[in-house]
């Protein structure tokens, strides 16, 4: 199936690693320009010249996503170059941990800054080129948001508000035929979770009892079967799509992980 994605141009936080990197690379193979925006300037480099080794079109923009400043740069430097913006993948993000026990107040904040502020920061700043391009935003979420985890209020809040902010965008951005769908991971192999699993004291016995309770096929998702979900979500193939919240998952948030 041709997606549509050719010369559109595409901006992805987070996009030089896990989750993200394989976005970047799966709109750059179906002919896409992609925009990195991370807060690795190393990280985001690599990511772009193995895109454009493998023949596509990229750009790195070195932002700190919880600074405003940064995610109005990350527009401005995409429009100087490109001209006009048709997606956004709002992905950067990470389970920080800070518990209602544990945390404090000032960790709470940022926590929300790191994790939700530059979802709307970004989408406030890129809406004027994503109306004249009847462009559309697809955020990543967690399944943290539906069924809890425990000691991370500041992830637990901020991705449960990107999933009331699905319905609310989308609802606001009907008039300008922008649509605004969400992506659910719950367990995929990526940089961050190879971090967070090896933080606990016995990390193999932890991902085998996490693995052994994903319903479908009892393993974890693929970076890769996230990314084919964002992608034909951003795609004009889904243009009748708007206001979703999608779980790619295995079945982890919904089906009875009791049942083996
Ligand atoms: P990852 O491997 O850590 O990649 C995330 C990338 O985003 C990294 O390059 C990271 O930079 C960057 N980043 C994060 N916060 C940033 C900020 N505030 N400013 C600038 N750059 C920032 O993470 P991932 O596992 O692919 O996660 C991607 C998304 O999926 C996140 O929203 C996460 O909540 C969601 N998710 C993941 C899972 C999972 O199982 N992996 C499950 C549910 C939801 P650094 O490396 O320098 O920090």
């Amino acid at each position: 199936m041709d997606l549509g994605l050719q010369e559109k141009v595409i901006i992805v936080t987070g996009g030089a690693k896990g989750i993200g990197e394989a976005i970047s690379k799966l709109v750059a193979a179906e002919g896409g320009i992609v925009v990195i925006a991370g807060r690795s300037t190393a990280d985001n480099e690599k990511t772009v010249s193995d895109i454009i080794a493998a023949g596509g079109k990229a750009l790195a923009v070195t932002a700190e996503l919880g600074l405003v400043d940064d995610c109005r740069k990350v527009i401005t430097e995409t429009v100087a170059k490109y001209g006009k913006i048709d997606g956004l993948v709002n992905n950067a993000g990470a389970n920080d941990g800070v518990g209602l026990e544990n945390g404090s107040p000032e960790r709470f904040m940022q926590s929300l800054q790191n994790n939700l502020s530059h979802y709307y920061n970004l989408a406030h700043f890129a809406l004027p080129y994503l109306k004249a391009t009847k462009g559309n935003i697809v955020n990543i979420g967690s399944k943290v948001a539906t069924t809890g985890q425990g000691n991370t209020s500041g992830y637990a809040a901020s991705k449960g508000a990107i999933n009331a902010l699905t319905r609310e965008w989308a609802v606001e951005m009907l008039p300008y035929s922008i649509r605004i769908n969400t992506v659910i991971p719950a367990e995929v192999w990526t940089p961050l979770y190879e971090t967070w699993i090896n933080s606990l004291p016995n990390p193999q016995e932890k991902l085998a009892s996490i693995t052994a309770k994903i319903p479908f096929e009892r393993r974890m998702t693929t970076s890769a079967e996230i990314a084919n979900t964002t992608v034909f979500l951003l795609s004009p193939r889904s243009s009748h799509t708007t206001g979703q919240i999608v779980y790619v998952d295995g079945g982890y948030t919904h089906l009875d992980r009791s049942i083996s």
